[in-house]
């Protein structure tokens, strides 16, 4: 389905749509506030920015360091080219050591390779520990938005969800119950896990060690009980120094929920004592847009989700109606490099306002990279046979000024006169929503030649 169809489900719901529109707007509000406080931020953005390019340059070199340097620790370090070699490996390790039980904390990475279906289709019990992951796990969804998974659903939904799933109270919506229910549950799944797994925010090639960051510590406890952890990691995670990371953390936090750091940074230098740790170093079409000119800045993406809070669209759009991992502005852009025909919507999907270039703490010109996605898409044949008449329609006026003229005199002149029902129906989807602006009584090409003749 195309985004336009799925977001027409999510807008349906007119109360719903303005609740997601304001929750996230306050989250991009916070941001704005938290960004203001630092004076240097700009210099920041630019620093990231910098260390980004420079690192997707020299990508393998930095790669090859880190491997060198994380095997110095104790790690296994795996290469997976694409997400069924990813999926394998972690089923092969996990099998290795009897794993029944897995406690997960967030990883778009797993979501992107569907690690959780397959896991459970060999067997294994796979727990998700944040606790918005877990509220879209136990309703058998896909997180809607890569920081907060479950912004998508009010208290009263999730009451109603731990009701069926934890037995909480039939109605409760108070947050400290439900939180509390939550915190019960997901005791019992850490103190039994046989395995841990994570994601990394930021793995360090000088050093070799990783950064995973929380706010819930989830990701801490579940490594910290169970003898195995494996972390999943995408090969544009990678930052070349140890002193770079302060320049991330900085702007990562700030960027995604308006606080000055995540509540919980935690460092991963080798396994624990008498553990494992296996790192798994994902390609699954990264190096396809490394080697492109047009789209490699978007491998610069810290997931910190800005682009989404502020994103007009997305804000009313819901994140479900992307159909993709990374949803949102960033994930126009890397979803058409996975698939072009499937989503050739998403870049059209953007009212090219540009907000989401200028919160992007990393500096990825989205907008920009949008555009040049719907040229991309327009040349490989992949609009809809309407959208392609209607642009080869619009493309004839506006290559003969004399047409344009017509036209235009033409509606200033009928449209006033029409009656409601031949403006306001099922063929201007425009109009469904908003009223026309009244008809202009003369053309800006009147207008401006009134002007230079000073009248
Ligand atoms: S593209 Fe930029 S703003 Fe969007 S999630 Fe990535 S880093 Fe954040």
């Amino acid at each position: 389905m195309t985004h336009a169809t799925l977001a027409a489900e999510f807008v349906a719901d007119g109360p719903r749509a303005h609740w997601h529109d304001q929750t996230l707007w306050f989250v991009r509000a916070k941001r704005d506030k938290a960004a203001h406080q630092v004076p240097e931020w700009e210099q920041l953005r630019e620093a990231a920015s910098q260390i980004k390019a420079a690192t997707m340059a020299n990508l393998a070199d930095y790669l090859e360091q880190f491997e060198a340097n994380a095997t110095r620790l104790g790690a296994h370090v795996h290469w997976a080219a694409n997400a069924a070699e990813h999926n394998q490996i972690v089923l092969e390790i996990l099998e290795r050591h009897g794993v029944r039980r897995l406690v997960k904390s967030k990883s778009m990475l797993t979501e992107e390779c569907h690690l959780n279906p397959f896991l459970e289709r060999h067997g294994i019990e796979v727990v998700d520990s944040d606790l918005g992951e877990r509220i879209v796990q136990l309703s058998g969804e896909p997180p809607s938005h890569i920081v907060m998974p479950a912004i998508h659903y009010k208290k009263e939904d999730i009451g109603t969800l731990f009701h069926e799933h934890l037995g909480t109270e039939a109605g409760a919506s108070d947050p400290n119950y439900l939180a509390e229910a939550a915190r019960q549950h997901l005791r019992d799944k850490f103190l039994t896990a046989d395995a841990g797994l994570t994601g990394v925010n930021f793995a360090v090639a000088e050093t070799g060690g990783f950064v995973v960051c929380t706010n819930e510590g989830n990701a801490d406890l579940g490594v910290s009980l169970p003898k195995l952890h494996i972390a999943c990691m995408g090969i544009e995670k990678l930052i070349p120094r140890a002193k770079d990371l302060g320049v991330f953390l900085r702007l990562l936090a700030r960027s995604a929920t308006g606080q000055p750091i995540t509540t919980y940074s935690s460092h991963f230098h080798g396994p624990l004592p008498g553990g494992e740790l296996h790192i798994v170093l994902v390609d699954n079409g990264r190096s396809e847009i490394l080697g492109s000119d047009e789209f490699r800045r978007s491998l610069n993406c810290i997931r910190c989700g800005a682009c989404m809070n502020t994103c007009p669209v997305y804000r009313r759009s819901g994140g479900h109606s992307y159909e993709t991992t990374v949803p949102g502005p960033i994930g126009s852009i890397l979803a058409p490099a996975r698939d072009m025909k499937k989503f050739a919507s998403l870049p059209h999907a953007c009212s090219l306002c540009g907000s989401c270039t200028d919160v992007c703490p990393v500096k990825i010109d989205i907008h920009h990279q949008l555009l040049t996605w719907r040229r991309e898409i327009a040349l490989h044949g992949n609009l809809p046979l309407r959208k392609r008449l209607s642009m080869k329609a619009a493309s004839f006026v506006l290559r003969h000024p004399w047409l344009y003229k017509i036209a235009g005199k033409t509606a200033r002149t009928i449209v006033p006169w029409l009656p409601r029902f031949m403006i306001y129906n099922r063929f201007n989807g425009w109009g469904r929503q908003r009223e026309l602006p009244p008809m202009p009584p003369r053309s800006f090409r009147e207008l401006y030649r009134q002007r230079q003749n000073g009248k």
